[in-house]
């Protein structure tokens, strides 16, 4: 069965931009999955937005977890048959503060790629058969301007100091992911995109951001939102474009 009602599901939802991503599709009249890897968190974290009287599902999703993946898959195949929206927002930040990039550890770099950039190429290839049974699918890829080349290698920008290796490549690995599945879909109606949320005050940066939680979410939102004459392959915060 695949249903009329569009369909989103959101990764890494029971907090932060996640938990308020969910929320404002959900106010746009979008049945929204609020995808958490604890159970009894995912549901706490819907049951607050179903209590606003919204349209949220809770559904269990650990990104980096084959086998979760496969679930969530079969559940939405037959629960919805289909899914309009996939935001990738699920991250982790691990890097030790203050170490310079050579001396961060391997397993920093791979306990950061296996959530940032892995489980986002293994979840949207299992979830592409569900976005392509969809009209005109969104997929919207959580980046950071901490994985754009273009502001590392200038002095000016205001991120120039903030050499914090393993997040931010996996943060440009992220964008290049992006271009690459821009380009296969290119001939479809789906659009992928990156967005930066900007510096938003989240349990991440254990509240040092500079904005708060509901314009932080604003970026995926539009993304996901999307009509046909938008972009794809694109990278941007609040609908300017950020430098690669
Ligand atoms: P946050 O408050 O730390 O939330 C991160 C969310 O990801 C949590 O719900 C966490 O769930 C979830 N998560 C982590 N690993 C997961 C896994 N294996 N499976 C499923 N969920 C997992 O961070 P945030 O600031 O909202 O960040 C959201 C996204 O925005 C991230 O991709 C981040 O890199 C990006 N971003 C944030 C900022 C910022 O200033 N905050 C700036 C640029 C980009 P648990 O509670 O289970 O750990």
């Amino acid at each position: 069965m695949t249903t009329s009602e569009k369909i989103a599901l959101v990764t890494g939802a029971t907090r932060g931009i996640g938990t308020e991503t969910v929320r404002q599709l959900a106010q746009a009249g979008i049945r929204t999955l609020l995808a958490g890897r604890d159970a009894s968190r995912t549901t706490a974290a819907a049951k607050t937005l179903q209590d606003e009287g919204l349209p949220v599902e809770p559904i269990t999703l650990d990104v980096t977890d084959s086998a979760s993946i496969a679930a969530a898959v079969e559940s939405i195949q037959s629960r919805y048959g289909k899914l309009d929206i996939l935001v990738n927002n699920a991250g982790i930040l691990v890097d030790e503060m203050g170490k310079a990039p050579s001396q961060q550890t391997l397993d920093t770099w791979r306990t950061t790629f296996d959530t940032n950039v892995f489980a986002v190429v293994e979840l949207t290839q299992a979830l592409l058969p569900l976005l392509k049974a969809a009209p005109a699918a969104r997929i919207v890829n959580v980046s950071s301007q901490l994985g754009s080349f273009g502001l590392h290698v200038d002095p000016s920008s205001s991120i120039y100091h903030f050499k914090i290796p393993a997040y931010n490549v996996s943060k440009s690995a992220v964008n290049a992911w992006t271009v690459h599945l821009a380009y296969e879909l290119r001939d479809t109606p789906i659009k992928v995109n990156a967005i930066h949320p900007g510096y938003v005050k989240t349990e991440m940066n254990k509240g040092a951001g500079e904005i708060d939680v509901p314009t932080g979410a604003r970026s995926s939102v539009e993304m996901a939102l999307l009509g046909a004459d938008g972009p794809t392959g694109s990278f941007t915060h609040l609908g300017n474009t950020l430098p690669w």
